[in-house]
């Protein structure tokens, strides 16, 4: 793909959405690392679900890590992987209380460090919260990067280093979510709804639908 149009896909993403953001519901860094670490192999919708009870019970790092993790598994046992994914929630409100004060450290070493946080959660929150120009690649992003072929790649570490070398500065913080909501909701996995893609006749995809 050229860099022309790739810069009209991006435009065109930008008009119809132009303040993306995350569908996990949170009220800080915080929260938005616990919403995360629980989404894995999970719905937004069902992470919600949980947190709106949660988090008011325990807004923060230090009122999560006195609710043990028993009491934190009551709240999230809807979500998938609950029983590991309450250690590590636990496991990493010691680590913020203990090291950073109770804060989200605001550096991916230190994050990736935490329990249960990977590259993607780091990047996740790096953006979200903070800002960061960095591209979490989960599977939608793999998916609408490979069949447009804004940037294509065998894996989604190959994707996310062609979109961060591809996507101009200006997009950089926002392309993140608006690949994803565009892949959550238009080019869905088992059969992309091409006939109300606003990127359609920019896409390089080859098998597309009337849909
Ligand atoms: S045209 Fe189809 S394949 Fe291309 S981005 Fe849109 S929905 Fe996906």
């Amino acid at each position: 793909m050229n860099k022309e149009k790739r810069y009209q896909i991006l435009s065109r993403l930008r008009q119809h959405n132009p303040n993306p953001t995350t569908e996990l519901e949170y009220g800080s860094p915080f929260q938005l690392l616990i919403a995360v670490l629980l989404s894995a192999q999970a719905t937004d919708v069902g992470v919600n679900k949980a947190t709106r009870k949660l988090f008011p019970a325990a807004p923060t790092a230090e009122k999560m890590l006195a609710l043990g993790v028993d009491g934190i598994k009551d709240y999230i046992k809807t979500i998938g992987l609950f029983n590991s994914k309450a250690e590590n929630a636990y496991k990493t409100c010691k680590i913020l209380v203990e090291n950073y004060a109770g804060e989200v450290p605001q550096d991916r070493a230190a994050l990736e460090a935490l329990p249960g946080v990977g590259r993607k959660t780091a990047n996740v929150v790096l953006n979200t919260a903070f800002g960061w120009p960095t591209i979490a690649v989960d599977t939608h992003i793999f998916r609408v990067s490979n069949r447009t072929k804004l940037a294509p790649g065998k894996n989604v570490k190959e994707v996310e280093e062609k979109l961060i070398k591809v996507v101009p500065k200006e997009f950089k913080v926002d392309v993140h979510h608006w690949l994803i909501l565009h892949g959550r909701y238009t080019c869905v996995a088992r059969k992309p709804r091409c006939g109300s893609c606003v990127i359609e006749d920019l896409c390089e995809f080859k098998d597309k639908t009337s849909d």
